[in-house]
């Protein structure tokens, strides 16, 4: 007997592709140290000697807390206090219109497994940008939906209205549900970041959904809080909220990288509902998926959270702190975009953010290429992800020629 698992139609691949080049670029390090390898491959904040950046306010919070603050069960949905402070830090200043509600989750991961778990039916597609976290794809083939994209970029490199437009107006036909993820300010893997004209854009399509259909739109946010200042990367909440009806934004705010509290697991799913009644159904439907899957989230974080927001000195404190991260990635995006346009060294449309992407045709190829140079980047299927967020502003500098010189040399040996 050489297989005991019921594969349910679920591609399950060898390894984890993200993990497999991190596993590599770690090996590099230990054989021939830090100064001598780029391990641009993690999606985690890193300071410029290769330590991960934990914000030093949060950290202390955690370390203080009493016992039965981190060991007793938090509610399904979250403890109140959580779900007060984590509102105030997803919307910041912008004041709501429609009616919210909170359900905490064990990371953004686990907003968006409910999302989709509660706004779709199996069979159904999902449908997200090419340019996307792979992720989206195993969560939803997890619970038997598939994934269907439209083209991130037009030829000009403008945001694809007329192809979302497109392919909500196909599944919409064919679906009674619609599930559609957008990632942004800072995307994963592009950096890039809608513009108010991109979101018209997508009100307008999303207005003309017929009554009877119902589209829940998650606004992926997972890396808001290093997309550049905070009301300004908000901004957009304004368009999406108060929409008709049978359109359900969901914001899916992470704690992860918010916090640099990513393993410690902590999130929310909030809702902009229409009505009263959607938005308690919203905590209803999300708090029995949380239940059935991993019961409750854990406290630890939640209490954190909680406190920071009650102490307004405390709370000033992380948000300097992490400023001060953020225009430390800020500074290293502007260098890496700097370096690739001296070089000619063509990338995605890029904002802000945690990664940069070369588009390339042989992805695989090219990262095998630079492992030659001790250089370690993510393979997606059109291009390479390039981690700003763990390598220093000098390596950001450098990359776009290494880079450019192994694209190259593949095309040498390929002749
Ligand atoms: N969404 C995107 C685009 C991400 O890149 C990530 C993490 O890397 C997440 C959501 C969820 O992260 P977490 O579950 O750690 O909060």
């Amino acid at each position: 007997m050489k297989s005991m698992a019921a594969f349910n139609g679920r591609e399950i691949p060898k390894e984890d592709k993200v993990f497999a080049a991190s596993g590599k670029a770690l090996d590099a390090v230990s054989k021939y140290g830090p100064a001598e390898v780029i391990n641009a491959t993690v999606g985690a904040l890193y300071d410029d000697e290769g330590k991960l950046i934990v914000l030093k306010s949060v950290e202390e919070v955690m370390k203080s807390l009493p016992p039965e603050k981190y060991a007793a069960y938090a509610p399904i949905a979250g403890t109140p206090g959580f779900k007060k402070a984590i509102l105030k830090a997803a919307l910041g200043n912008y004041e709501p219109k429609s009616f919210t509600c909170v359900v905490g989750t064990p990371g953004g991961t686990g907003a968006i497994r409910n999302a989709i778990a509660n706004y779709s039916c199996p069979g159904d597609k999902i449908l997200t940008h090419s340019w996307h976290w792979a992720p989206y794809k195993s969560i939803a083939a997890e619970m038997y939906r598939g994934i269907e994209h439209f083209e991130m970029f037009d030829e000009e490199g403008r945001f694809n209205i007329a192809d979302f437009e497109y392919k909500v107006k196909k599944l919409t036909r064919n679906q009674e549900h619609l599930v559609i993820i957008i990632n942004t300010p800072a995307n994963n893997p592009t950096g890039y970041a809608l513009t108010m004209d991109d979101w018209y854009g997508v009100k307008r399509v999303l207005d003309e959904v017929p009554l009877e259909k119902k589209v829940a739109l998650v606004l992926d946010v997972a890396y808001i809080d290093f997309a550049g200042e905070p009301d300004e990367v908000r901004k957009f909440y304004g368009v999406v909220d108060n929409l008709r009806a049978n359109i359900l934004p969901i914001i899916a705010y992470s704690a992860s990288k918010t916090f640099t509290f990513y393993g410690a697991r902590c999130a929310a799913m909030i809702c902009l509902a229409h009505s009263p009644e959607v938005a308690e159904e919203f905590g209803k439907v999300n708090s029995f998926s949380a239940r059935a899957t991993w019961s409750n989230s854990s406290r630890a974080p939640q209490e954190v959270i909680e406190q920071i927001y009650a102490d307004e000195e405390l709370l000033a404190k992380v948000e300097a702190e992490r400023a001060e991260a953020r225009n430390m990635l800020l500074a290293r995006g502007r260098a890496f975009e700097k370096a690739a346009a001296d070089c000619g060294l063509e990338i995605v449309p890029f904002s802000a953010g945690f990664f940069v992407t070369v588009p390339c045709a042989d992805p695989d190829g090219l990262c095998e290429k630079l492992n030659e140079k001790n250089v370690f980047l993510i393979p997606f299927d059109n291009g390479v992800r390039v981690s700003i967020a763990s390598s220093s502003e000098d390596k950001c500098r450098r990359l776009p020629g290494m880079i450019k010189e192994a694209m190259a040399a593949l095309e040498e040996s390929a002749e």
